[in-house]
């Protein structure tokens, strides 16, 4: 599917009323919503039951709610806010979808099959603050945060998708917050939206089977260990030198890596969930033997498992995506010492699967 450049699409009216959405709303709040209409508490129970294991389309389809209360969620409330915009099908069975918001925003979505596992590439926000130097999501800055309930539609949009292919009995079974934006730095929605994906009465995902990356917020990470849920941290560290470091991430420039080391380490002794360090492999940047060294003894601390990402190079960016020889024997150099490291497959790259990458192609294209 192309993007549609050059056909106007309907603007947003900046006078409507802003709806809410249901899909982000945890049971107590949408009890309360009812409460101030005079509807009884199990109406809650209904009402989810129709978002979540029917995944009705419209309010008129919620059966058995009275025709007041639909004519009331109709005009009050919204069940959509994200439409699929385009969709692409990697060589490897990777899809990748283009949502959009309800402003015109655009946002990716991944979905990744592989044997039993089906797993959803979530993003966060729209652009990202952050603005790391090697990255497609980074290089516009931050356009707007995705409320919960637009988080919990990718999931739910990729679940469509699977039980459309797979089956009506098929699962969506993990969930990486790995695409656009930085989850860290819109913690209250995404904490809203993580508890739906997880609770038996939403997406029932275990907390397990859910990975928040990060590129290193120190007071949000202990933050996320205090909400006593066991979701996996992955840390996008890159670089084992400050300076190094705050050359790719100018934006972490006041966190320095062993404060970030500390958050992690207590992550991991409040949780017990081990930590995952993410490690972006750039040719001839940050791939020497004193890299290797600096990463192990970091990852042997913390007692974390290492990921390489073989770079997926970004038109316009100065960075290249190192050989496979140099990439092992990084890797290699990393298990000499007893660290456990993978080099994480780069899957979907010809449908510009790396974060941000199709909506940067999207919009370059004039969409
Ligand atoms: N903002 C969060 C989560 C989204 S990015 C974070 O940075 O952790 C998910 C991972 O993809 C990060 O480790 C990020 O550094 C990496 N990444 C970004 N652009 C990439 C690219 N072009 N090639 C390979 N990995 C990339
Ligand atoms: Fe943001 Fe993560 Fe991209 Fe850095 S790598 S710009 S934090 S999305």
């Amino acid at each position: 599917m192309q993007p549609d450049a050059g056909i106007p699409l309907p603007q947003p009216d900046p006078n409507a009323p802003q709806r809410l959405h249901l899909l982000g709303l945890q049971p107590d709040e949408l009890q309360a919503w009812l409460a101030d209409r005079g509807q009884p508490a199990y109406r809650a129970r209904q009402i989810l039951h129709w978002l979540y294991e029917q995944r009705v389309a419209r309010f008129e389809q919620m059966t058995n709610l009275s025709r007041d209360l639909r004519a009331e969620l109709q005009h009050t409330c919204r069940i959509a806010a994200l439409e699929i915009e385009a969709e692409r099908t990697s060589d490897d069975g990777t899809r990748k979808l283009l949502l959009r918001g309800r402003d015109r925003a655009l946002v990716e979505t991944v979905w990744i099959p592989s044997g039993q596992r089906n797993t959803v590439c979530i993003s966060s926000q729209v652009g990202c603050p952050v603005g790391c130097r090697f990255c497609a999501s980074g290089t516009d800055g931050l356009e707007r945060n995705l409320g919960a309930g637009e988080i919990v539609e990718q999931a739910l949009h990729v679940r469509d998708l699977i039980r459309r292919e797979q089956g009506p009995d098929a699962r969506l079974t993990n969930v990486v917050m790995m695409g656009m934006g930085e989850p860290l730095a819109n913690y209250r929605n995404l904490i809203a939206a993580l508890r739906i994906l997880n609770a038996e009465w939403g997406l029932h995902i275990g907390a397990r089977r859910i990975t928040v990356s990060t590129v290193g917020l120190p007071k949000q990470i202990r933050a996320l260990a205090g909400e006593a849920l066991q979701f996996n941290l992955a840390l996008s560290l890159h670089a084992v030198r400050d300076d190094l470091r705050t050359e790719l991430i100018p934006w972490g420039r006041g966190v320095r890596i062993a404060e970030l080391l500390d958050a992690c380490q207590h992550y991991f002794r409040t949780t017990g969930r081990e930590i995952t360090l993410e490690y972006v492999l750039l040719a001839g940047v940050n791939m020497t033997s004193q890299d290797a060294e600096g990463l192990a003894t970091i990852a042997r601390n913390l007692r974390a498992n290492v990921n390489l990402l073989r770079y997926n190079p970004v038109s316009g960016l100065p960075y290249e995506r190192p050989g496979s020889n140099a990439s092992f024997a990084f890797q290699k150099q990393l298990r000499a010492r007893g660290v456990n490291a993978h080099i994480r497959t780069s899957r979907g790259r010809d449908v510009a699967a790396a974060c941000g990458q199709l909506r940067r192609a999207t919009r370059q294209a004039g969409a």
